[in-house]
């Protein structure tokens, strides 16, 4: 069944997160402090998530990311893989991850089922890395990368938030990485979700990145998979891994948006930027799979056509990435 909504944009896609909680404290995602977090019976159980995922799967929802805060930080996450990935109509399943606990559970994760892993790398360099994380060691990622392949993954898409005169310098380094490794690299446009005053400066754009990339490498394009939604994906003819640039703020973002979000408290949102968010708890407290099928269906028909954050006019929402998942 395929689900489409009042744009025509097929939807096939759902972000979970399970937790607002982080074991990091990147400077583009959260204050030093953390967020204020959610008290623990806000927080949907396991088998709460489990409903979601079948109601979203009931309509046509066919790929699921699992994400947080640190999705690896909550109890139970592995057994709750091995269930979601036992749902029938669930054709992918992939969580993103900072890296830092896979060294000690990348097998296990592996053996529950899960496909796929996003890993977060900003920098190849320790110091650099440590201040975008405020404090992150860069070599527990690393092994986390490796074990992750030793498991059994393929290798783990690094998902790259370019920062001008941050890491910009780094691009060259990472696109080499698909050759040197095979990792896919996925370069992410700054959003200024911190509300960090005079966040442009911060920003380069996609096409700025591909281009750096192609004064030194020709690049062919990759074809779309079916679940690809906004990234522009291309290759280092003879790389294993492809590069991918999501315009978030520069464009072509919008109109290939394949994707729902719901949020470790069941607050589901049809557009990252939109303040706009449907309280799925009635749905669920008591379970009512139709109510909360129905939901589900109205926030997919009614996802903005695109969201304005480049414009002047945008009100500043009042949120974080570990809150909604990225
Ligand atoms: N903790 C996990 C991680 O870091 O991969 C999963 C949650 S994190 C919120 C999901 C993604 O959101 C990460 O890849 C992160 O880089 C991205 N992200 C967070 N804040 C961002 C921002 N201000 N601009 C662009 N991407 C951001
Ligand atoms: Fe944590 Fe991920 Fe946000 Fe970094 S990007 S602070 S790892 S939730």
């Amino acid at each position: 069944m395929k689900l489409t909504d009042s744009h025509g944009r097929t939807i096939n896609y759902l972000r979970l997160s399970v937790t607002d909680r982080c074991n990091m404290r990147c400077r583009y995602c959260m204050p030093a402090e953390g967020v204020p977090l959610k008290e623990h019976e806000a927080i949907l159980s396991y088998e709460e998530l489990l409903l979601i995922t079948e109601a979203a799967l009931a309509i046509g929802v066919e790929k699921v990311r699992i994400t947080g805060g640190e999705p690896l930080v909550r109890g139970g996450i592995v057994g709750f893989l091995a269930q979601l990935s036992a749902l029938p109509g669930l054709r992918h399943l992939a969580l993103t991850t900072n890296g830092l606990k896979l060294t000690e559970m990348a097998t296990d994760l592996y053996r529950a089922g899960l496909q796929r892993l996003n890993v977060s790398l900003d920098s190849l360099n320790p110091a650099t890395f440590a201040d975008i994380t405020r404090g992150g060691d860069l070599t527990k990622v690393l092994a986390g990368l490796d074990a992750a392949e030793a498991a059994g993954f393929p290798p783990p898409k690094l998902n790259v938030v370019i920062m001008a005169g941050v890491n910009d310098h780094e691009i060259i380094d990472f696109a080499e990485m698909t050759r040197r490794r095979g990792n896919s690299i996925r370069f992410i446009e700054y959003m200024p979700v911190v509300k960090e005053e005079g966040w442009q400066r911060f920003s380069v754009s996609g096409e700025d990145i591909i281009a750096r990339i192609a004064a030194r490498y020709r690049l062919e394009p990759v074809d779309k998979g079916p679940y690809a939604g906004p990234s522009r994906d291309f290759r280092i003819p003879g790389g294993k891994g492809s590069i991918g640039i999501i315009t978030a703020i520069s464009g072509h973002f919008c109109s290939d948006c394949n994707r729902i979000r719901v949020t470790s408290t069941g607050q589901a949102k049809g557009c990252l930027f939109s303040d706009q968010r449907t309280d799925l708890v009635p749905s669920l407290r008591p379970p009512d799979r139709d109510k909360l099928a129905a939901q589900l269906r109205e926030i997919v028909s009614g996802k903005p056509e695109r969201h304005g954050i480049s414009c002047d006019t945008y009100q500043h929402q009042n949120f974080t990435m570990a809150q909604i998942g990225g």
